[in-house]
């Protein structure tokens, strides 16, 4: 075998910094909402919340259900207060949730030295993200760590079904998937009978799910750089 291994590696949140610019845009969506709306911050920021993650539900993770969700929270508050929706607000708030999509990512400590530790081991390591391809592809590429996967799997959500395809013919007793999200990382690979090494991190809604830690491919690290002490149980490799 080429590879002594196949790693499948989330993105946002455990490679590169994520959540903490969508927090950016809900703050500033939901305090401009509550000024001009007169409701307060935290009414407006619940019910934003609900609404993105309804939105994201419905139409997936693309880069435009962030605006579509925060605009109709304040066209729902501008119905409750009787006020007409104001266009350069609606431009204002839509500019905000571009911001998660465009920014340059800051890395996680240990990332950039854990991505460069699987692929000098001998992993092959395939980025498994969710997202526009345009959006995750420009995040990986101005990393500059682009070097150390083999291949992107890039897809709209993270699924059995799209992991099953990003496996292809790889045995699963051989796999690993390791990432932040118990919906998007942890149970896809637990119900393809794929390692889950989770990191568990301040995510949002979306992410929640419940899990069964009982299961025997089901592993927890505080961080990141944990990983070549499970990696070596599982691939019986010296770390
Ligand atoms: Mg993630």
């Amino acid at each position: 075998m080429r590879f002594i291994g196949h790693a499948f590696v989330d993105w946002d949140d455990t490679i590169a910094e994520n959540i903490r610019y969508f927090n950016m845009a809900e703050e500033a969506n939901a305090h401009l909402i509550a000024r001009v709306t007169h409701h307060t911050y935290d009414v407006v920021r619940e019910r934003g919340r609900e609404i993105d993650l309804a939105v994201a539900r419905r139409i997936g993770l693309g880069k435009e259900s962030l605006g579509i969700a925060w605009v109709e929270c304040y066209q729902e508050f501008c119905g409750r207060a009787g006020r007409t929706p104001d266009p350069e607000a609606v431009e204002a708030i839509r500019r905000s949730c571009r911001l998660p999509y465009e920014v340059k990512q800051e890395l996680l400590p240990g990332a950039a030295d854990m991505l460069g530790w699987l692929h000098g081991s001998g992993f092959e390591v395939t980025i498994w993200t969710a997202g526009d391809e345009d959006v995750q592809g420009r995040k990986i590429a101005e990393s500059g760590l682009a070097h150390l996967a083999h291949r992107l799997a890039i897809v709209p959500d993270k699924t059995p079904e799209r992991l099953a395809g990003a496996l292809g013919d790889r045995n699963p007793d051989h796999c690993f998937v390791v990432g932040n999200s118990i919906h998007s990382d942890i149970r896809p690979a637990l119900a393809s009978g794929v390692l889950a090494i989770h990191i568990p991190t301040e995510t949002w809604a979306y992410d929640h799910g419940r899990l069964d830690v009982t299961d025997a491919n089901y592993r927890q690290i505080g961080a990141i750089t944990e990983l070549p002490q499970v990696l070596a149980a599982r691939f019986r490799m010296a770390v």
